[in-house]
């Protein structure tokens, strides 16, 4: 038996060693790639690039049949010998971009400090942690009472995990100037803020922004970098990018109901799954929200490359480890990929329209946290909050309430539902024929007891 284990700890260990040594291969490999256009020939010839390692940044292959990939020069000469044809396309920087509209580090450093100071009941603005070079992955926390953890649902936006797709860093800030400057004037923002939790990351890799590249300064791509839905068997974020494992901390500390992460390259909403074929659980909602969003976009919803411009993630191009996946499967977070721009890097004076493009998009999506049913589960007897599981029969998808305030917030289409709560020492409970309206801010409450066993 000893021998037993001894083998398989052995085996165990050399394989985390192999697998941080693939790692650590990729980040070197990156280190050589740039951004190339190939055109190809057939839907087939993006499997083949994929079954050769080639990094995928995003494909158009619907309007022009040409995709977007980050290869060395081994890479492309391996892409001119499957006779397709390349060319060395850049991320290209707008011409103001160092014009007051893009924010530095420092100057989003600033802006970020002074909202939180002139807003300090609403507005609360603390770090995920360090990057590799030692810069703060900043997050202004957006609720009345912003400096409690309230009996409230959460919500999280992130934006620009690729360093070089900078449009949605820009729109973070403009979204958190309207939320905060429109309080108590616009009455949707006022009701969004005092009943919603909102956290607002708008540079999750400011390293690699500073130098205007896709990768931290490590070299790795954080959006292939989580623990993946079919290759990994736990979520551990040991052994990541620094800036994988603060955000992967900051999530397991909150129990967000709805999550978008941004990008840019591409004007679509993606959604789960990217990493595999096939529908994600609950379609119906993943699907809803989505269009919801493009359907507020007028360029991305007349998309010529994206029907009502959304798609889902592994028609388009499979992506492994990506963040996306990670927060559907393993948090049971909604998440969806949108992609804000198709020049990842615009002259900064298109930015004031692409906000307008994507305000009512954001705001709506912030709001869907309200649509379905919140309420609270307590112990019947002494009313202490209980972290239970929630279960909708004929959803896949369970939620679970706080340990906290023992409150919970399930997102869900209209229509009649059966829950049943659990709690480990408690009987379970069933409540049935639960109705769900579509209605904005007006979810469905139901407060439950379970009795101790
Ligand atoms: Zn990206």
């Amino acid at each position: 038996m000893k021998i037993m284990i001894c083998l398989i700890s052995i085996i165990f260990c050399l394989t985390s060693h192999l697998w941080a040594d693939l790692q650590a291969d990729q980040s070197q490999i990156n280190r050589f790639r740039e951004r190339i256009e190939v055109e190809i020939n057939e839907a087939i010839d993006v499997t083949k690039l994929l079954s050769r390692g080639i990094q995928l940044d995003c494909c158009s292959r619907i309007t022009n049949n040409k995709v977007q990939v980050y290869a060395t020069p081994y890479e492309q000469e391996l892409i001119k010998n499957m006779g397709l044809k390349v060319s060395v396309n850049p991320v290209r920087i707008g011409k103001n971009s160092r014009d007051a509209s893009y924010h530095t580090y420092n100057t989003l450093t600033q802006e970020l400090q002074r909202l939180a100071n002139k807003y300090p009941s609403i507005a609360h603005l603390s770090s995920l942690g360090k990057t590799v070079e030692g810069r703060e992955m900043w997050c202004m926390k957006i609720s009345d009472n912003a400096n409690e953890d309230e009996a409230e649902p959460k919500f999280k936006y992130i934006s620009s995990m690729h360093g070089d797709e900078v449009v949605g860093k820009e729109l973070m800030v403009y979204l958190i100037r309207s939320l905060l400057d429109d309080y108590g004037q616009d009455d949707r923002i006022t009701k969004l803020v005092n009943r919603t939790q909102i956290f607002i990351v708008p540079s999750m890799n400011p390293d690699g922004t500073e130098r205007h590249s896709r990768y931290n300064a490590n070299w790795i791509d954080l959006n292939r970098n989580f623990p993946d839905v079919e290759n990994d068997k736990n979520s551990d974020p040991k052994g990541r990018a620094i800036e994988t494992q603060n955000v992967m901390k900051f999530i397991a500390k909150h129990n967000f109901a709805l999550s978008i992460n941004f990008h840019g390259g591409a004007v679509v909403v993606n959604y789960p799954w990217d990493t595999k074929s096939g529908n994600p659980p609950y379609v119906q909602l993943v699907k809803h929200l989505s269009l919801g969003y493009s359907k507020r976009n007028v360029p991305m919803f007349n998309s010529t490359s994206f029907p009502q411009g959304i798609i889902n993630g592994y028609d388009w191009y499979e992506v492994d480890g990506g963040m996306q996946d990670w927060n559907y499967h393993w948090r049971q977070t909604l998440e969806l990929t949108v992609e804000l721009s198709n020049q990842k890097w615009p002259d900064a004076s298109d930015l004031g329209k692409l906000w307008k493009d994507n305000e009512e998009s954001l705001l709506w999506y912030m709001s869907q946290t309200h649509q379905g049913i919140h309420g609270t589960i307590l112990d019947s007897e002494t009313n202490a909050p209980i972290k239970a599981t929630v279960k909708v029969q004929g959803v896949e998808k369970q939620c679970s309430s706080t340990e906290t305030h023992g409150d919970f917030y399930r997102v869900l289409l209209p229509g009649r539902y059966n829950l049943t709560f659990s709690a480990p020492g408690y009987a379970s409970k069933t409540i049935t024929e639960v109705e769900v309206q579509d209605t904005s801010f007006s979810p469905t409450v139901l407060n439950v007891k379970l009795s101790a066993n």
